[in-house]
């Protein structure tokens, strides 16, 4: 068991003590330095500051990702979430789920590349019952018993609970049950999709219908509880203000301080990975929103209604102001990096910050390693839930082994626990390998709604990561 380092409340979020001191481990952000540091701290020393406390934690040689693949078996979901591009009601023409010796199919192209895991989320399906799942599992572990399933993130379980009705006295004990008879079957841990923004004012007004913040901790503390390790995602850049994402990321923290005291003795999982990624505006209605600031019907943009609205403690209000919930302020480049920079700071008890060049794209994605991420997700060889909202990145194992090693690393293949499965350092590497790069060039990732073929047009790799997790949220590449 380890002790959370101290906070220092009194200190102003710039002193160099204290900057210094949470760089090596020996200092905890409080909420207030972090919204202090977001907005005082000019980019590139944040992202200085980010970069060596990776180097802290992760050292200065290898970077790494993981070969997965996202395989999103439903689109078909009860929620109506207006960030969303990707879920169907069940009577529309695109609708879709796949049947299970098509699910069976795509594990087995995993495999035939050199693939460790999958990661499979979809939309919440009332039709589809627990057998479903239990058979879908039992089959992926008969046949491929090598291969790590991260699935079904806790807005899914929380619909399992609604759907299934197990028992238990509590919404936990429901969820445990539910989460035991799937990890018999072969689940091996969860992802963090549908985190998005936690504070109540956000989360009502943009993920209608998917279960609330306590609902969604409640989940990951059950699979904490029965030895599962998760991760924990957020996906900024629309309604919200920049107090709500520390509020977002305080919660996971206080979370996995929890986990660790309580849990870690007892074989208890925890949070291993953080992952952010902004929200992409492409076919969604909150797409349709006006952007603050730049859209010219906006004369006087002022305050944006989300910093307006947000509180730390995620009391904010929607009432607080008229225009809150209908502007959104997209996340550039700049934005997603001092973000991503910011969550390497204050999330001193999470392992592993990811890139998500899924939605930023692989130059971004790459920037990300300087700026306090570790991993750069999976290799994507399919994803359908950012790229229905307009982020069409795909990147095979050469290019991103290239990247990572461009931006001055070692590229490493990981597992789904971060353990190291093939470092490149030699000739071998996939990306020493190639000598004509125009054959590596990104492709189209979604796949289900467009086409009855597979996607293979990334170069072979696969995979994906929780990032852009989808989920029922935008794809948790994770
Ligand atoms: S984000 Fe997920 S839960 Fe929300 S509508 Fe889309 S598929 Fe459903």
């Amino acid at each position: 068991m380890s002790t959370p380092p101290p906070l220092h409340p009194d200190l102003d979020a710039l002193d160099p003590a204290l900057l210094e001191a949470v760089v090596r481990g020996a200092a905890r952000l409080t909420p207030e330095q972090a919204l202090d540091l977001y907005h005082r701290c000019d980019p590139q020393s944040l992202g200085r500051l980010a970069d060596q406390r990776c180097r802290e934690l992760h050292g200065d040689t290898i970077r790494t990702y993981v070969i997965d693949r996202n395989i999103n078996y439903t689109n078909i979901c009860t929620a109506k979430c207006i960030f969303c591009a990707f879920k169907r009601t069940g009577d529309e023409d695109d609708a879709y789920t796949l049947d299970h010796d098509a699910l069976l199919e795509k594990v087995r192209e995993l495999v035939a590349i050199g693939g460790t895991q999958i990661l499979m989320q979809g939309g919440m399906n009332p039709e589809l019952g627990l057998d479903w799942y239990i058979d879908l599992l039992q089959r992926i572990k008969s046949e491929y018993p090598q291969v790590h399933v991260h699935a079904f993130s806790p807005p899914e379980f929380i619909e399992f609970v609604h759907f299934f009705d197990p028992p238990g006295k509590n919404l936990k004990q429901k969820i445990l049950h539910v989460m035991k008879r799937l990890r018999e079957a072969g689940l091996d841990s969860l992802p963090g999709g549908g985190g998005e923004i936690f504070a109540p004012a956000v989360r009502n007004k943009i993920g209608m219908g998917k279960c609330d913040a306590e609902s969604w901790l409640t989940v990951m503390r059950a699979a904490h509880e029965i030895g599962f390790n998760t991760s924990a995602t957020m996906m900024f850049g629309h309604i919200e203000g920049i107090a709500d994402r520390v509020h977002h990321m305080d919660l996971v923290r206080q979370r996995q301080d929890s986990a660790i005291e309580e849990l870690a003795d007892d074989g208890g999982g925890r949070y291993v990975a953080f992952i952010s990624w902004p929200f992409q505006a492409d076919n969604t209605v909150l797409g349709q929103a006006r952007e603050w600031g730049i859209d010219p019907r906006e004369s006087e943009p002022g305050a944006f209604p989300g910093d307006v609205v947000a509180r730390l403690d995620g009391t904010g209000r929607r009432e607080d102001h008229p225009k809150f919930g209908r502007r959104r302020r997209m996340a550039g480049p700049s934005a997603y990096l001092r973000t991503q920079a910011l969550s390497r700071l204050f999330l001193d008890n999470i392992y592993s910050i990811g890139s998500s060049w899924v939605t930023m794209g692989p130059h971004i994605g790459q920037m990300g390693l300087l700026w306090g991420a570790n991993d750069m997700g999976s290799v994507m060889m399919e994803e359908n839930v950012v790229s229905s909202a307009g982020s069409t990145h795909c990147l095979n194992e050469p290019m991103i082994c290239r990247l990572i090693r461009d931006a001055g690393f070692i590229p490493a293949q990981r597992d789904n626990a971060y353990d190291l499965l093939k470092i490149h350092e030699g000739p071998d590497a996939p990306d020493l390998k190639i000598e004509d790069w125009s054959a590596c060039r990104p492709d189209r990732l979604h796949s289900e709604q467009s086409s009855e073929t597979e996607a293979e047009g990334c170069g072979g790799a696969s995979a994906s990561e929780e990032g852009p997790s989808v989920t029922l949220t935008v794809r948790d590449s994770e």
